[in-house]
């Protein structure tokens, strides 16, 4: 028999659970349907143990440059077995507190299996159908892996499989120089292993403007860890105990070898195996289901949140989807996806904090520019910390004053770039910036500053 309710939430990730909860506190009679683990990526595969290990790895390296502050640390040594029994600590206590506050979900039913729709208003989950009047897919996405020629031959990794290691990679090779590879790439070596990373293009995080990525290129390189651009032949071989992945065809060393190597070069939804056809709900050619600006989708009951939509990859996207959706739908708002500003981090040490368009970008869509910059060694606080790598930049339009982006690579980016999302929010224009008075010595406090040194 068909089990009847007002909503149904696939999938536990970033966006489904406050939704679950919302419409529940509404009310409503609702089910949340998730196959594997609470909390989704980011808590159990994704920002929650890579930020721990992150932690890990940056105390490692203080420990390492201890001298420099004038204190006596000895040799520094990793017990990697510690370091991912803390990250295990964290994500499951993150898992728990969720999975608790959802079982006592008052309105709420939690079950456990992989969802399939059968039609527009039914879905199967495990041995039960659900009926519903509305459905709200967050089903998240996956690791892509790429067709590269031998692949099948080799043990390769993704962010899931690497998190389960006992043992630190004797040298690990990272396939992907963009947000995902980097972090891992910085952790690895910080925790003891040679790293290796393996880039088709001609420099790392390609979207950022040159000078940032150039920046990054050089904080890895200076801490051992091995950049290989424009790898135009990757493929795989075994090679003994070793992988042999194939870098280059025509010029330098043609490949490298690696005991681990890891998948990071993209991902992909987990929109193949949710019935979609059944249900009448379109996707795009990369299998993004395809949303208004109120994330409905082409059946106008059904909703997708977070990264199964394709207009975000974060999980402040996520999260922000389902505020969006719940706004309108509960609280009778008009909120749009296309209000928010992209802002996210890179988790790199020193970290890249980043908002709206780089330079590139912004001259790309027609904008006259003015631009302010600072490195980091004209930071009082960087210089106090004894971290000076890296530089601020602010990106302005000339005709209108209004703050088009910036980016903070270096301590407490990730942080202090929070003054030019809100303000972009708020509509404040770098000329109003200006005036702000901020709390010294902080990293925050020279963006004011920037903004009154604009080129002409
Ligand atoms: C290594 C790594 C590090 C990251 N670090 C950060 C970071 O620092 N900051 C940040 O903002 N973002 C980060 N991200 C991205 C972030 O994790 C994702 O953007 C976020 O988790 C997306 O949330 P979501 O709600 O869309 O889906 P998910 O969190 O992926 O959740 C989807 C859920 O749906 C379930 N599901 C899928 N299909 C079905 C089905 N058919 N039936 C039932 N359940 C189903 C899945 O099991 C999963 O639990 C990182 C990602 C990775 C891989």
């Amino acid at each position: 028999m068909n089990r009847r309710f007002d909503a149904v939430v696939i999938g536990a990730g970033q966006a489904g659970p406050p939704m679950a909860g919302r419409l529940a506190a509404s009310g409503k009679k609702v089910a949340l349907i998730e196959r594997n683990l609470i909390g989704g990526t980011c808590v159990n595969t994704g920002c929650t143990p890579t930020k721990t290990l992150v932690a890990s790895a940056y105390a490692a390296h203080l420990a390492r440059r201890a001298a420099d502050f004038g204190v006596k640390a000895g040799p520094v040594g990793v017990d990697f077995a510690a370091v991912m029994a803390r990250m295990n600590t964290v994500v499951g206590n993150s898992r728990s507190h969720l999975t608790a506050w959802l079982q006592g979900m008052e309105n709420c039913a939690l079950l456990q299996g992989h969802a399939r729709f059968l039609s527009p208003s039914t879905i199967k989950a495990g041995d039960d159908v659900l009926e519903a009047e509305r459905f709200f897919i967050n089903v998240g996405g996956r690791a892509v892996i790429p067709g590269f020629p031998g692949i099948d031959r080799v043990r390769t990794l993704t962010n899931t499989t690497l998190l389960k290691l006992d043992a630190l990679p004797r040298r690990l090779v990272v396939l992907g120089g963009s947000y995902v590879g980097l972090e891992f790439a910085q952790v690895f070596r910080r925790l003891g292993a040679s790293v290796t990373v393996v880039e088709k293009a001609p420099r790392l995080v390609s979207r950022e403007d040159e000078e940032v990525s150039d920046a990054i290129r050089e904080t890895l390189e200076a801490e051992g860890v091995e950049i290989r651009l424009q790898s135009e032949c990757i493929r795989f071989e075994p090679r003994g105990a070793e992988i042999a992945v194939g870098v280059h065809c025509t010029a330098g060393e043609p490949e490298v070898l690696g005991s681990h190597v890891l998948l990071a070069v993209g991902r992909r939804p987990n929109t193949d195996d949710l019935g979609l056809e059944a249900a009448g709900v379109e996707v795009d050619a990369h299998g993004y289901i395809v949303v208004d600006e109120s994330l409905k989708t082409s059946v106008p009951h059904i909703w997708a949140l977070g990264d199964c939509n394709g207009r975000g990859a974060f999980t402040h996207t996520s999260y922000n989807d389902f505020e969006i959706a719940a706004a309108n739908l509960i609280d009778g708002s008009q909120r749009k996806v296309s209000d928010r500003t992209s802002a996210y981090a890179l988790y790199i040490d020193p970290p890249l904090g980043r908002v709206g368009l780089t330079e590139t970008e912004a001259r790309a869509k027609g904008h006259a520019v003015r631009i302010g910059r600072r490195p980091m060694t004209r930071v009082s606080r960087a210089v106090e910390k004894g971290e000076t790598k890296g530089f601020m930049k602010v990106v302005v339009d000339r005709d209108s004053d209004a703050i088009l982006g910036a980016a903070i690579l270096g301590v407490g980016g990730d942080e202090a770039i929070h003054g030019v999302i809100e303000a972009m929010g708020a509509g404040v224009t770098a000329s109003a910036y200006t005036r702000v008075m901020a709390i010294h010595p902080t990293v925050s406090e020279l963006v004011p500053t920037i903004f009154g040194e604009l080129s002409p």
